[in-house]
């Protein structure tokens, strides 16, 4: 206000200065009124050169402003860098906010009043099968056509969280995801989404194991109680006798092998991988897979002697890093399969090869029955069998392959088999350069 009399003051003074003294014509008072005017009208100018200014301001014009209108455009102007350093900054916390939400594992849609989306990440768009910005402002029953999605959407509270089947796969299975709604803001819904396919498999896989071990364990049992019954209620002679006892013997020992085999895959999932200070002597380990061979081919046929032509070839690896109890149990249930799944008279040969890049390759080839292309991706589940008669018949437990896969893999290796119906298979271990010396 101040300021704003000074210059019109001074053009009041001024034009009465020059009419008191200059001008014959212009008394005081109209000097004072011609400069009052005359400052009145540069004011107006400068006013109106602020207007402008403030359409888009910038500080180079700034320096064209004189008078009370130059501090009036310098406060507007550092006010106005204010706010735009404030609304920057905002800007960035909710880029910050945006790309957390972003990053995050779960879906997140904000949904308005009337249900449209008004915002989603990318993962609730894998989750859910939409696309950003085609999905924007849609509703979203119409997106997610899933009946148990609609039917929850429906409700008035809602307090729990849904799981459904959605639209795509993971691992080749339906992916299973799990979902909440949360009230927020005025009306508005945020829907939380969470992929729960890998629990809902491993949930799957633990049922069927319970159920797989107790079957297996059942069978046994109840020929065990049977024969039981058989002593305690027939008077049998000693040598009937001894043959149900033998009996018994077989099915308690299958159980035996089936808890053991139970026991080491477990001791496998629980523990480290094995350390690389632990050195395996490939050739005697060789010498006792082949014993155990011959004796396995032998009791197979009741006979005295192996009834397979079974070939081990001299190893061109000495030392592997590892543990040679896993090892052990996985070289010979490769070579116990090629024999008990051969036909007498057939050949089993085992090779231990140094492959160009310096790893070891563990191979046995059989000239059994071979298996189907269909079963081998299968091969290495637990309890899978082709022929499950023709294993339980061989003392099998359908944990071998499962066990030999999680030994190599425990030792940065892998497992491949290649078969062929009618000539045979050949199941080898690979193991990296960095195991082997
Ligand atoms: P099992 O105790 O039943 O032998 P494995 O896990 O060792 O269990 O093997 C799984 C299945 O793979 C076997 O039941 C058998 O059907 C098949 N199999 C494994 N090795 C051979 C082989 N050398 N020849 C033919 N079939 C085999």
């Amino acid at each position: 206000m101040w300021s704003a009399l000074f210059p019109l003051s001074l053009g009041a003074l001024i034009g009465a200065l020059i009419g008191r003294f200059t001008h014959p014509l212009l008394s005081t008072g109209m000097g004072a009124f011609a400069g009052l005017t005359l400052a009145l009208l540069w004011f107006l100018a400068q006013g109106s050169r602020l207007e402008r200014w403030l359409k888009s301001p910038s500080p180079d014009a700034l320096s064209r402003l004189r008078g009370p209108w130059r501090e009036l455009g310098e406060r507007a102007y550092r006010q106005l860098r204010l706010r735009e350093q404030q609304a920057s900054s905002q800007e960035k916390r909710l880029q910050d906010f945006l790309s957390a939400i972003q990053a995050s594992p779960n879906g997140v849609v904000l949904l308005d009043e009337e249900g449209k989306i008004e915002w989603m990440n990318q993962t609730a768009c894998d989750h859910l099968g939409m696309q950003i910005p085609r999905d924007l402002q849609q509703h979203i029953v119409h997106l997610v056509r899933a009946p148990a999605f609609t039917k929850f959407f429906a409700q008035e509270r809602h307090d729990k969280e849904i799981q459904f089947d959605a639209p795509g796969t993971v691992w080749g299975k339906a992916r299973h995801l799990s979902l909440h709604l949360h009230h927020y803001g005025q009306g508005k819904e945020l829907m939380l989404t969470r992929d729960v396919t890998a629990l809902v498999l491993a949930d799957a896989m633990r049922r069927d194991f319970v159920a797989n071990v107790s079957h297996e364990i059942r069978t046994p049992l109840t020929v065990l109680a049977g024969f039981v019954e058989t002593l305690q209620s027939l008077p049998l002679d000693a040598r009937e006798s001894a043959r149900y006892l033998d009996l018994m013997a077989v099915q308690a020992s299958r159980m035996q092998t089936l808890v053991a085999d139970l026991l080491t895959l477990s001791q496998l999932e629980g523990s480290p991988a094995p350390g690389a200070l632990d050195l395996v002597d490939m050739q005697p380990l060789l010498d006792q897979i082949e014993s155990d061979a011959k004796a396995l081919s032998a009791l197979q046929a009741h006979s005295e002697s192996p009834v397979h032509r079974l070939v081990f070839e001299a190893p061109e690896v000495t030392q592997v890093e590892g543990s040679r109890h896993e090892l052990l149990s996985a070289f010979s249930n490769l070579v116990s399969n090629a024999v008990r799944y051969t036909p007498a008279g057939g050949e089993v040969h085992v090779r231990v090869r140094r492959t160009p890049e310096g790893g070891m390759v563990f191979s046995v080839q059989d000239t059994g029955p071979g298996i189907a292309p269909e079963h081998l991706p299968r091969l290495s589940e637990r309890f899978y069998r082709v022929d499950r008669s023709r294993s339980r018949e061989t003392g099998g437990t359908g944990l071998g392959l499962a066990i030999t896969k999680h030994v190599i893999q425990r030792h940065g290796g892998s497992l491949h088999i290649e078969s062929q119906l009618g000539k045979g298979s050949t199941f080898s271990l690979q193991m990296p350069a960095s195991r082997v010396r």
